[in-house]
């Protein structure tokens, strides 16, 4: 391989055009520098795991006061509407610490805290309008919407909204953008510090010269091989939710130039996903084949057999491990069973063409429609519904209705399947993004093997490790993205203006 003659000049380099990407690209020009990003996707497939989101950030908040600044144009209708309850710095961050069993970066966990809602009110000012999350984050209980698990506000348009005014902000900014172009190789001088890449565009290798360079270019959730080798046997088998080009090559690239491996490298988010999605993202269908609304019934595999509890916790703090779960299941299928008192309730996500559904009036002819064994399943609904405690039913809250004397319990949210017709879903596992990756400094630096950042380079989005471990509270990969990403943009540019000055 040889490099063309006449090396450009930038000073800083995105690689990857998600949303922490996008994020550090304006940050980079917000401060002066000459910015290109780089990305592996043509124009048509571009936006990362971002365009498949529902644009959800999650960030602490006193409730409906900044909200309706966040929000400006919300009526006093609808504020009337809604119930919010304030979401404190110290909830996001004990949340995050909780769901990783206290192995998250306490650093990294509390700058994402702290800088989370001024990231928000920075893409406001920037031109990203926030909308909020009735329909997948709240009940109605009489009037009110009443919003349930830590997560208010969505961006307008979702995840192509975001992609798309983010794209839209990056070019009025002057931000020079190179699709179908992959990064393929750091370069770095003889005292270590970045010197440039080198990308392979449509046409031919090219090497880029830019003091600051910043990796945003996703895990390797997209990349079987490496599924296999680092989240375990099985893996290479799971659907991926999103974008087909995360395949851990800047997590590679950084490697090899000597940063620091960290976090959950067995780790990922995965979720229950349609048994009928496709291999990698659908565009058009977007993240509705997920099936998140197993709290309000009970999921069991081809033997009938129920293996998780499907009421442990709100669904924003479940159901990024119970994919996992569904990969361990014989033919890595599992099935969500309702009733007519529930469905109703179920998310927009069930009403798709594509979906994997059957119905009847009994249990087991329900079961002959789903290749469940039909004899297990009418056994588990027995032991289920003679498992019931009495109680009031509450989607909005942790109710506490739950089972008693089965294995595993439904903690809450628990009623008996007796109002027919029955209703199923066959899912499958879907890896939404993996856990483990570089290793940054509070300034977003990548770190060396011995803990000193490798100057000139900078992480943001998925591939930064340690901040999520076993499980993940919804939300949290977007907003992450955004904060380390504008921290990323912003100390490149520094880098950049000065080169080789932040070490
Ligand atoms: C279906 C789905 C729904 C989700 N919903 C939410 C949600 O509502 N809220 C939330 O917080 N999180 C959500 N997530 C998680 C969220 O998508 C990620 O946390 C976040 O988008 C990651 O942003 P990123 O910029 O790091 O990566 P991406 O947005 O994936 O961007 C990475 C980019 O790098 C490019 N790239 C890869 N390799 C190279 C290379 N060698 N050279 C150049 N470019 C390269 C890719 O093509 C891609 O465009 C969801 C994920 C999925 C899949």
């Amino acid at each position: 391989m040889k490099p063309k003659a006449e090396a450009q000049e930038y000073d800083v380099v995105v690689v990857g055009g998600g949303n922490a990407g996008l994020c550090a690209a304006l940050s980079a020009r917000e401060h002066g520098a000459r910015v290109l990003l780089v990305e592996k996707a043509g124009a048509a497939e571009r936006g990362g795991n971002s365009y498949f989101t529902a644009g959800a950030f999650r960030f602490p908040h006193r409730g409906l006061a900044d909200i309706r600044e966040i929000i400006p144009d919300l009526s006093a209708g609808e504020l009337a509407a809604v119930e919010l309850a304030p979401y404190r710095e110290e909830e996001f961050f004990d949340d995050v610490m909780h769901l990783s069993e206290y192995l998250s970066d306490p650093d990294l966990v509390e700058l994402l805290v702290r800088e989370a809602q001024p990231t928000v009110r920075w893409m406001r000012d920037l031109g990203v309008r926030w909308m909020l999350m009735l329909g997948r984050q709240a009940f109605k209980v009489g009037d009110q919407f009443r919003f349930w698990g830590g997560l208010a506000l969505e961006v307008v348009g979702g995840g192509r909204g975001l992609v798309d005014r983010l794209f839209e902000l990056a070019d009025k900014a002057g931000v020079e953008v190179r699709y179908a172009t992959k990064a393929v190789r750091l370069l770095l001088d003889e005292r270590g510090r970045v010197r440039g890449l080198v990308v392979k565009g449509p046409e031919a290798f090219e090497e880029i010269r830019a003091p600051a360079v910043v990796l945003a270019a996703g895990g390797f959730e997209a990349n079987a091989e490496m599924r296999a080798r680092y989240l375990g046997p099985g893996w290479e088998l799971a659907k991926v939710r999103g974008t087909r080009h995360n395949t851990g090559d800047a997590i590679r690239m950084a490697l090899e130039v000597g940063a620091q491996p960290y976090g959950h490298w067995s780790g990922c988010h995965a979720v229950a996903w349609d048994s009928n999605a496709p291999p990698t993202g659908d565009r058009r269908v977007g993240d509705l084949f997920q099936k998140h609304s197993y709290p309000l019934g009970i999921v069991v595999n081809v033997k009938g057999e129920r293996f998780l509890d499907e009421g442990a916790d709100f669904r924003n703090y479940t159901y990024a491990r119970y994919g996992r779960e569904i990969l361990r299941q014989p033919q890595r299928a599992a099935f969500q069973i309702f009733d007519q008192k529930t469905v109703a309730l179920l998310r927009e996500e069930y009403r798709i063409r594509e979906i994997t559904k059957a119905e009847a009036d009994t249990i087991e002819t329900l079961a002959r429609k789903l290749a469940i064994d039909p004899e297990g399943l009418a056994r588990t609904v027995r032991e289920f519904n003679a498992a019931v405690q009495a109680g009031e039913f509450n989607p909005a809250i942790l109710d506490g209705k739950g089972t008693r004397g089965i294995t595993p319990p439904k903690s809450n949210w628990a009623q008996r399947l007796d109002s027919p017709p029955y209703v199923g879903y066959g899912v499958t596992c879907g890896i939404t993004f993996t856990f483990g990756g570089l290793k940054i400094n509070t300034r977003a630096q990548v770190l060396d093997t011995e803990d000193r950042p490798i100057p000139g380079l900078y992480a943001a989005g998925e591939l930064v490790g340690g901040l999520f471990y076993h499980n993940y509270p919804g939300g949290a990969g977007l907003m992450a993205g955004a904060v380390f990403g504008k921290i990323a943009g912003d100390h490149a540019a520094r880098a950049g203006a000065a080169p080789f000055g932040e070490g």
